[in-house]
């Protein structure tokens, strides 16, 4: 029996790939690539793994990962433009800029993601100003599946660029990447609590600030309004103690105590959001803090999430059915509920091609690894997302059918042929891609 196992971050899935290999050099991904094109063997290459559906499984293939093909390669102080290789992490991408006076203009609420994974997946953050991490990029540098290094480049040739830079893993393996960055900011954040016909009445700050955010707080009337616009104005201090207290403590640890506790008493859930509101969000929050640190979070309990773009003129009717199913339903759910913005994409697998969107996430825990029953719930809200025409975040979970996704996004079809032109003998498909598209 084959021993290798892979297991992502999220533990929502194991698979037994033929081999597991870290190549340090180009060359040596390139090597790979063209014997695996002799043994005829299908190849996934894992970033850190976060992605908690199924995209970066290979059940027989071989799995690449490019941990070890993390470095910086050149940065233009000027043009701020950095080009890095592939694996290296969006932490590691962010101490280097800060160091350098530069930044990324938006990013999500995590740092361990390599730079390839998150721009393959279409990660994001919010903001209607600045767009997802593949908005970010100017060029990469794929290898095919016949071992070619190919230059991917927006300026030379834009169609190209937004049929390829968010791929899914299936057109080759991502070698180098350069990004765009902007000038280094400090964020002043503004977080508060409101109530959910306060949130509905709220949308037209999406427009007047640089970054915002609501989570609600299913079973409550209680959502956080979290509200961030660059700043010439000096960090406040930054409370180590309390800072950990709040992120790790309180947002992790007595969390998911409840979450495993609620688990045996779901009809506690309710509660249990009531008190971790009061615990995180009930109080006024005001600090100014670099962009890296006040993007990100400290997310330490398993889980799966659901996350689907919507037109974004349709949210306030999204999300009031959402509250409206899951009283109907009396479902029990963990916290939040997630209102994210974006401004328009033109990549051609992006949730927010060509619309301005409203990305909603919706989430269930796994406290100590134990798997919670979802999947109705899910099912029942992407009925919801599906009615007003969601896009799936192919990082988590969908419901879609082919069929359906070929009528959401006007270049589906595109897609594939560019992905059979790309990949003809199929080297990166897995099971997912084959679902997706086959
Ligand atoms: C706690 C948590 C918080 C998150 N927060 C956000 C968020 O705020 N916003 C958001 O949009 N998403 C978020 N995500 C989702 C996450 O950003 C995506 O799953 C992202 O793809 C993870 O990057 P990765 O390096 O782990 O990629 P993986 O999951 O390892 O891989 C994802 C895909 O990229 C492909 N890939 C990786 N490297 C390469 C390469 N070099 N060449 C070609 N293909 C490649 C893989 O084959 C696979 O298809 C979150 C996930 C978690 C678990």
């Amino acid at each position: 029996m084959n021993e290798l196992k892979w297991t992502n971050w999220s533990h929502s899935f194991s698979s037994f790939p033929k081999q597991i290999l870290s190549p340090s050099t180009e060359k040596e991904i390139i090597g790979i690539v063209k014997e695996a094109k002799k043994t005829k063997s299908k190849i996934k290459i894992v970033g850190s793994g976060h992605s908690c559906s199924q995209i970066a499984e290979t059940k027989s293939g071989i799995l690449i990962s490019l941990e070890k093909y993390n470095s910086i390669l050149s940065f233009n102080p000027k043009t701020l433009t950095l080009k890095v290789k592939a694996g290296i992490s969006l932490k590691d991408i962010c101490i280097f800029l800060k160091k350098n006076n530069a930044a990324l203009a938006n990013m999500g609420t995590i740092d361990p993601q390599s730079i390839a994974g998150a721009i393959s997946t279409g990660t994001h953050g919010t903001g209607i100003k600045y767009g997802a991490l593949d908005q970010q990029i100017t060029s990469i540098e794929l290898i095919t599946s016949n071992g070619e290094l190919i230059e991917v480049n927006k300026t030379k040739n834009e169609a190209f660029f937004n049929e390829t830079i968010l791929n899914l893993g299936a057109l080759g393996i991502i070698s180098k990447v350069t990004i765009q960055c902007v000038p280094f900011y400090n964020l002043e954040v503004n977080a508060k609590s409101i109530s959910f016909d306060e949130m509905l009445h709220s949308f037209q700050l999406i427009q007047s600030n640089d970054y915002l955010r609501f989570w609600w707080v299913p079973h409550t009337d209680k959502v956080q309004l979290w509200k961030a616009n660059k700043t010439q104005k000096p960090p406040t201090k930054q409370n180590k103690i309390s800072a950990w207290i709040d992120g790790t403590l309180k947002g992790n640890i007595i969390h998911e105590i409840g979450l495993w506790l609620t688990s045996f008493k779901p009809n506690l859930i309710p509660k249990l959001n009531d008190f971790m509101h009061y615990l995180l969000f009930a109080k006024r929050n005001y600090e100014i803090g670099d962009f890296h640190r006040m993007f990100t979070l400290d997310i330490n309990v398993k889980q799966s999430v659901m996350e689907y773009g919507i037109p974004i003129e349709k949210t306030k009717n999204v999300i009031s059915e959402i509250r409206t199913l899951i009283s109907k339903e009396n479902f029990k759910v963990h916290m939040p509920i997630e209102l994210r913005f974006a401004p328009k994409n033109d990549a051609i697998l992006s949730m927010s091609y060509k619309r301005d969107t409203c990305y909603i996430g919706i989430i269930s825990y796994k406290p100590f690894g134990k798997e919670i029953e979802h999947d109705i719930y899910f099912e029942k809200v992407h009925q919801i997302f599906k009615k007003y025409d969601g896009r799936p975040h192919w990082a988590k979970k969908h419901f879609y059918k082919t069929e359906e996704l070929e009528n959401l996004y006007p270049q589906w079809t595109n897609f594939k042929s560019h992905k059979n032109q790309m990949d003809p003998i199929k080297m990166f498909e897995n099971d997912f891609l084959k679902t997706l598209f086959n």
